[in-house]
């Protein structure tokens, strides 16, 4: 999946950052492709993907440095995640522009 080549030494995805609320970080998910919250606090590190239909290969994914943030990137994923059609978390992602 595009953006997800890459995996940390645990083989643990490092996923991809496309945006931010006051206290949350929203990640664009790369088993399911949709985008999913955070909270900031948790800091970047292994967290849960909270997909709504976690696959076998879900370990979780890893959520990069904050400053990793890229806007263009960003947009293009959030696109990505607009085209799948399922608004599980996407929904939430709206509500807060
Ligand atoms: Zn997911």
């Amino acid at each position: 999946m595009k953006g997800y080549e890459i995996m940390d030494k645990k083989g643990y995805p490092i996923a991809k950052i496309v945006g931010f609320s006051e206290h949350q970080v929203f990640i664009y998910c790369p088993y399911c492709g949709q985008v999913h919250y955070h909270g900031k606090a948790a800091g970047p590190g292994h967290v849960a993907s909270h997909c709504l239909n976690p696959i076998p290969e879900d370990v979780g994914y890893m959520i990069p440095n904050f400053d990793t943030y890229d806007p263009v990137e960003a947009a293009e994923l959030e696109n990505l995640a607009k085209k799948a059609k399922r608004k599980a978390s996407w929904i939430r992602m709206e509500e807060i522009r």
